[in-house]
């Protein structure tokens, strides 16, 4: 509706982005962070099953490495504890036999691939590669760590079996080598020290054995590599002398890393579902939240408007004012307010009920609708109350002047409700704020006095607010006050203007008419006063105060009817009858003497109402009058259906009856018609003989006017009734005599 809501509506959204992007972003962090520690964990089970694997691996390869030494130790103890060789070796010495036998035995055997035999200065008596002679010197073709391993053979002699083994390096790499002392299989060796010998197995640790070492483990990748090689896992090879000879590495199985690579997919797969769940119910909770948020502003919204009419309510219009008036302020332009108050509301609502009063306010608000510009701010403001803001270019109060013509025109025509046609006029008051000026609290004020105005002018009036009017409501206000005070002071008092006969100028009745002298002020017409106390809810004090005098005193001249003025706003009080039996039990008065004077005005409005009353106070006993008749617009053929007693004509018609045909015409045609219904007629306002004349010429059978008496104190009402008697005796001893 407003700014403040469109800009508050703005910074909700702003603050459910953030909200979102931050709820988004915590989801997000936990879903990472939960995402890290199930890998991280994998990634450790991983490790650690990786290190299990490569220490069997370890194992393993370190395994078959010592086989094969082993398998080399198995072979060359077979090959030298034999009797045949002990034989051949030292007693034959048989060259030929060992050559044969020991050397030529190296040619395709898969367990050694060198042979040789040593005497005990560790000459070599033959050396054998492949099944052929040696090229190369034995010396130098092997590392001299060759002789630490026989020395060893050559000393285990004492402790036991003369056999040893161990990985020495020679010109082809890395060999597995085996020595061992020829002797007898009972173990006897038949030579001394010094003469022994000794056979000498090579087994080369080459690819081709690494190969089947690792085919046959099952250990992939298994190679040689140079001692100094950086790896995590590997098995050393040494010689005998404590020298590394190199490493034999693999290729880490890591069955951890696969297992986790099978894993991590399914984890972060189940993960995403985690996090796909929580964006879901973020999006089903956004969802959520925004429908609700849509309600409350729903709720919001319905709060501004009125459920009655559909229109604004005060709140929505005090909002809807703020906007223009800030508006305005921006770009220079006008707000203009209208405040409207339907005239005589309340007597339709009493009068047909509150369902004919609501679809009336469904009509106007329907009306005003159409009529106001596509821009403007219609509200109902509670009650009979509407108001209209909009804003213009103009900085003067013409558009709302044009709009108020339009709303007046329109209001007063009659209204089809339901199968009732009821006329409703209205008040408008106008107030603007150029350049946004005036701020809403003032123009609202400004409005609500200017339609006060209208009011108080007479109704269906439209009145712009004029600065003036502020120090004319101080004035009212003062005067409310003193009137308030006068009241119960009852300082007011009664003049008493009489009521002639047509014909023989004799006083029938008098007319009671309410006099203020306000301390410091002096008389105060109660054309000004009536107006303040019929606004301000004093009339009914001051009509009943007024009745209750009138009566008293007309007790003063039992021959006399007394006339009383009754306000509209009395007469709408379904009490008011009630109050008029009190005063006249009170007072002891004749009902019948006495007559109640009412103006048409309030009639038209409220015709079933009035009829009702009227009957009311008829069954009392007291004659009601329609006064002023002639100021309207209505016809006695219309008003004669109340069944009024009499009929006063307006003074604004009796003034004109001798100077104005027109209105002579008209005077007489309407009293000749009230004549033919039987409704006596009183002039008012006669000031000269010749009115007079006329007056009862056309058919008035009491007349009134400054020409007889003005208004005038009780004791003179009493004065000139004695001095009428006195005539009327004068005149009844002259006929007499
Ligand atoms: P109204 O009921 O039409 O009363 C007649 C008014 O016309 C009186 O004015 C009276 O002084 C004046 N008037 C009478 N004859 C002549 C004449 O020949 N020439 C001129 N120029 N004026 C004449 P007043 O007393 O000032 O009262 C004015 C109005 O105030 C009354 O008009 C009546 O409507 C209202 N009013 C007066 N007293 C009361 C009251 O006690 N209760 C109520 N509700 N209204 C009252
Ligand atoms: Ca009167
Ligand atoms: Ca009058």
């Amino acid at each position: 509706m407003g700014a403040d809501i469109r800009t508050s509506r703005r910074s909700v959204q702003l603050g459910r982005h953030s909200i979102v992007t931050a709820v988004l972003f915590s989801f997000a962090l936990v879903v990472a962070v939960v995402t890290l520690m199930v890998l991280t964990a994998i990634g450790r089970v991983a490790d650690y099953s990786n290190k299990l694997d490569d220490e069997r691996s370890w194992e393993t390869t370190a395994g078959a490495l010592k086989t094969f030494e082993n398998q080399l130790d198995a072979t060359l103890h077979d090959y030298a504890a034999r009797d045949t060789a002990a034989q051949n070796v030292y007693e034959k010495d048989d060259r030929d036999w060992i050559i044969s036998n020991l050397g030529e035995m190296s040619s395709d055997s898969v367990l050694f691939d060198m042979s040789l035999v040593v005497d005990d200065d560790n000459k070599p008596v033959i050396a054998y590669q492949d099944g052929k002679p040696m090229h190369d010197k034995v010396e130098d073709f092997f590392d001299p760590s060759l002789w630490a391993l026989v020395d060893q053979a050559r000393k285990t002699l004492v402790t036991g079996t003369p056999e040893v083994s161990g990985y020495v390096m020679t010109r082809k790499g890395i060999a597995a080598v085996g020595v061992a002392t020829i002797r007898e299989k009972s173990g006897h060796i038949p030579v001394p020290e010094g003469k022994r010998r000794y056979l000498i197995f090579v087994r080369h640790l080459n690819s081709t054995k690494i190969k089947m070492l690792s085919n046959t483990y099952i250990i992939s990748g298994l190679r040689l590599v140079p001692p100094n090689h950086n790896a995590v896992y590997a098995v050393s090879i040494v010689d005998p002398l404590g020298k590394p000879l190199g490493r034999l590495v693999w290729t880490s199985r890591e069955p951890g890393d696969m297992s986790y690579q099978q894993a991590r997919p399914l984890v972060i797969g189940a993960l995403g579902l985690v996090g796909m769940f929580f964006v879901v119910l973020l999006i089903l909770g956004l969802i959520a939240g925004r429908r609700m948020r849509a309600e409350e502003a729903e709720a919001r919204e319905g709060s501004l408007r009125d459920r009655l009419s559909g229109l604004l309510n005060r709140e929505g219009l005090r909002r809807g004012v703020d906007r223009l008036v800030e508006a305005a302020r921006a770009d220079g332009g006008n707000v203009l307010l209208l405040y409207l108050d339907l005239d005589g509301f309340k007597e339709i609502n009493d009068s047909y009920g509150h369902g004919t009063g609501d679809q009336l306010i469904r009509a106007v608000a329907a009306g005003l609708s159409v009529l106001v510009p596509p821009n403007a701010i219609l509200a109902r403001l509670g009650g009979d109350e509407f108001a209209v803001v909009f804003p213009t270019g103009e900085l003067n109060d013409g558009e709302a002047v044009r709009l108020g013509e339009q709303v007046l025109d329109f209001l007063s025509e009659p209204l089809q409700i339901g199968r009732r046609v009821v006329v409703v006029g209205a008040s408008i008051g106008i107030a603007s704020s150029p350049e946004g000026r005036i701020n809403r609290e003032e123009l609202v004020r400004r409005a609500d006095l200017a339609m006060y105005k209208a009011k108080e002018a007479g109704r269906a009036r439209m009145t712009c607010y004029e600065t003036a009017m502020d120090a004319h409501r101080e004035e009212r206000n003062a005067l409310e006050l003193d009137l308030r005070n006068a009241i119960e002071a009852e300082e007011l008092t009664l003049a008493y203007q009489p009521l002639v006969d047509a014909t023989t100028h004799d006083i029938t009745g008098v007319e009671a008419l309410v006099r203020w002298n306000r301390p410091g002020h002096g008389p105060i017409s109660p054309e000004v006063f009536i107006p303040v106390a019929e606004t301000s809810g004093l009339i009914e004090a001051l009509g009943l105060l007024v009745l209750r005098k009138a009566c008293e005193t007309a007790r003063l001249w039992p021959d006399l009817r007394i006339a009383v003025n009754v306000s509209p706003a009395q007469f709408r009080n379904p009490a008011f009858a009630d109050y008029v039996r009190h005063v006249l039990k009170e007072t002891e008065i004749e009902a019948g003497r006495v007559t109640l004077e009412i103006t048409e005005g309030y009639i038209i409005q409220n015709p079933g109402r009035t009829r009702q009353s009227i009957e009311r106070l008829k069954a009392l006993g007291v004659k009601v009058a329609l006064d002023d008749f002639g100021s309207g617009f209505s016809s006695i053929g219309y008003l004669r259906q109340f069944g009024f007693d009499r009929i006063k004509i307006d003074r604004s018609l009796t003034m004109d009856v001798l100077t104005n045909s027109r209105s002579r015409d008209m005077l007489q045609a309407t009293v000749a018609l009230a004549r033919s219904l039987d409704l006596p007629v009183t002039a008012e306002g006669i000031e000269t003989e010749e009115q007079g004349i006329a007056l009862r010429l056309f058919g008035c059978d009491e007349l009134q006017g400054y020409f007889f008496s003005k208004p005038v104190a009780d004791i003179e009402i009493s004065r000139r009734l004695a001095a009428q008697i006195a005539r009327r005796h004068n005149r009844e001893q002259e006929a007499a005599a």
